[in-house]
């Protein structure tokens, strides 16, 4: 017995951007390896070092919660057959899925919640630009 796929491409897609994911991870991790040895210099250079050193940390570290969605997405891919929304608990569109393999959230969410965040960085950059 085979296991069921209902949404193949969806399924296709997200094995893809894993594959992109895990090659991004591999390529991120011999740059972060070969930047190691690079020691040395005055403070200007190794306060730009530890200032790329911290980009690279943090976008590792986006690349392993984007694989990290992945699998998730994957996993429930492979046991509902479908895509279901975080949020409101309804389908995932096909086309959304496609353009963005690991989303957890429908467009109508997504939208809702950038729609939310950009209001929140707005409000924030208004405050500090009060305090001071
Ligand atoms: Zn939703």
């Amino acid at each position: 017995m085979s296991v069921v796929v209902c949404d193949s491409q969806a399924y296709d897609s997200l094995i893809g951007e894993m594959d992109r994911l895990e090659h991004a991870i591999t390529i991120h991790q011999e740059l972060a390896r070969s930047s190691a040895f690079a020691g040395g210099g005055d403070s200007v250079d190794i306060t730009a070092e530890i200032l790329e050193r911290t980009e690279q940390t943090a976008l590792g570290q986006h690349l392993r919660n984007q694989l990290q969605r992945c699998e998730d997405a994957l996993r429930q891919l492979e046991r509902d057959g479908k895509r279901k929304c975080q949020k409101c608990n309804k389908e995932i569109e096909p086309e959304r899925l496609r353009a963005i393999p690991y989303t957890t959230l429908c467009s109508g969410c997504s939208a809702e919640l950038s729609r939310r965040q950009s209001s929140i960085s707005l409000s924030l950059r208004a405050s500090t630009r009060r305090t001071r």
